[in-house]
């Protein structure tokens, strides 16, 4: 399937989670056999030409595809969590949301110094999420600069935000707006 019969099958419901928000929802897209295969082989196809080492997603939907673009190109995945989640000791970054904070952790130990990273989400909207796995990883020592991701918001200057932090950006699809 090409990208825009991919674009198809996303479901946008207006006014959630909040008035004004256009939700893109991927449900829609994974629950189509081919909707869901077809994704993780573009995504995949794209980390393969980054180079990557391993592949890293967050927390939840991030999970979807980066654990299935990690195990078609036979690279090891690396969870990127809520707080809390993890029994071990983790790492965590803290960073700032429209109306407060919220914090992503992962095991210092998923990834050795040098391994190049690819950080795959579902949809980029402001960069902040996608930004602070990025830093999140840095500080283990791994090589980031690139993310994936099936929805590109570009008015909300996410990919720009990546960008300016030395990560390259590529998406599936595109929206116009919030
Ligand atoms: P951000 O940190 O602003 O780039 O937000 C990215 C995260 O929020 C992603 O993991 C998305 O799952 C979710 N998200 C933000 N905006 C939307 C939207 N309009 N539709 C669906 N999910 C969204």
């Amino acid at each position: 399937m090409t990208p825009d019969a991919l674009k198809a099958l996303i479901r946008t419901v207006p006014d959630f989670p909040e008035p004004g928000i256009q939700f893109r929802d991927i449900t829609t897209l994974i629950g189509h056999s081919q909707g869901l295969s077809a994704s993780i082989d573009h995504l995949a196809a794209k980390a393969r030409e980054a180079g990557a080492q391993k592949i890293a997603g967050m927390e939840a939907r991030g999970f979807i595809f980066g654990a299935a673009v990690a195990a078609n190109l036979g690279l090891g995945f690396v969870p990127i969590r809520k707080p809390g989640k993890l029994p071990i000791e983790t790492i965590g970054i803290d960073y700032a949301l429209e109306y407060g904070t919220d914090r992503l952790e992962m095991d210092p130990q998923a990834v050795a110094a040098g391994e190049k990273v690819v950080i795959i989400d579902d949809l980029i909207a402001t960069g902040g999420t996608a930004l602070a796995a990025a830093e999140l990883l840095r500080m283990t020592g791994a090589v980031v600069d690139r993310a994936l991701f099936v929805i590109d918001l570009p008015d909300l200057g996410g990919a720009e935000k990546l960008r300016g932090a030395k990560v390259a950006v590529e998406a599936l699809m595109h929206f116009e707006g919030e």
